[in-house]
């Protein structure tokens, strides 16, 4: 059995901090994961700008409903949903994604969640557990699934490397520099390929 293990932003949807950063002109909001490897740090400071803006979660919430899948991306995941087991891994939180899960028809996501304070002030976050993506694919493991995953940022290398097969999609330059054992697609025709590739089973294409 197989299961396929997909990151969120940057691979099916848009960046949910850039797209508020350009939503609100705030240029410090627009640093990512690709940015600041240490996600606890780039944590606090999102959390630390939000306060000084006098930003509540209904503000992020608002620029989110907007938002879009990325072209391609419901069909990629229909695709591959006929094909493998899909679980979306993401450090994402339950509170921004809905709008756009519900457009990828809902498939199945273990992220984190927002703590909210009075008048909807996010005044903290709780990750489910250290190392998220990684300590999923070793549960799958544990369940004798193999595992295929795909995503784009430093914040998805051991969950790649501690798959069967880790696939680099729409990464930057640098990430693909620093982890050449991965093979790094654009394009989701060219990640098609690269799932179908690195499956035991004869798929159809
Ligand atoms: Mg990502």
């Amino acid at each position: 059995m197989e299961i396929a293990c997909l990151d969120l932003e940057g691979v099916l949807v848009p960046e949910i901090w850039i797209a508020f950063a350009e939503a609100t002109g705030i240029e410090s909001l627009k640093a990512t994961t690709r940015d600041i490897p240490d996600y606890d740090v780039l944590m606090r400071q999102r959390l630390r700008i939000l306060d000084d803006h006098g930003l509540k979660l209904s503000d992020i919430q608002a620029v989110i409903a907007t938002l879009k899948p990325l072209e391609g991306a419901p069909e990629f995941v229909d695709w591959l949903r006929e094909r493998f087991q899909v679980v979306i891994l993401s450090d994402t939180f339950y509170e921004f994604s809905q709008p756009l899960m519900r457009q990828l028809g809902f498939p199945t996501l273990l992220c984190h969640r927002l703590i909210t304070g009075d008048n909807d002030r996010v005044v903290d976050y709780q990750l489910r557990q250290k190392d998220p993506k990684r300590q999923s694919v070793l549960a799958f493991k544990s369940l004798y699934y193999r595992v295929i995953a795909a995503g784009d940022s430093y914040n998805d290398t051991t969950m790649l490397s501690e798959a069967h097969a880790g696939i680099l999609f729409h990464a930057p330059d640098n990430v693909i520099r620093e982890f050449p054992q991965f093979p790094a697609v654009h394009s989701f025709e060219d990640l098609k390929q690269e799932f179908l590739k690195a499956s035991n089973r004869t798929l159809a294409p």
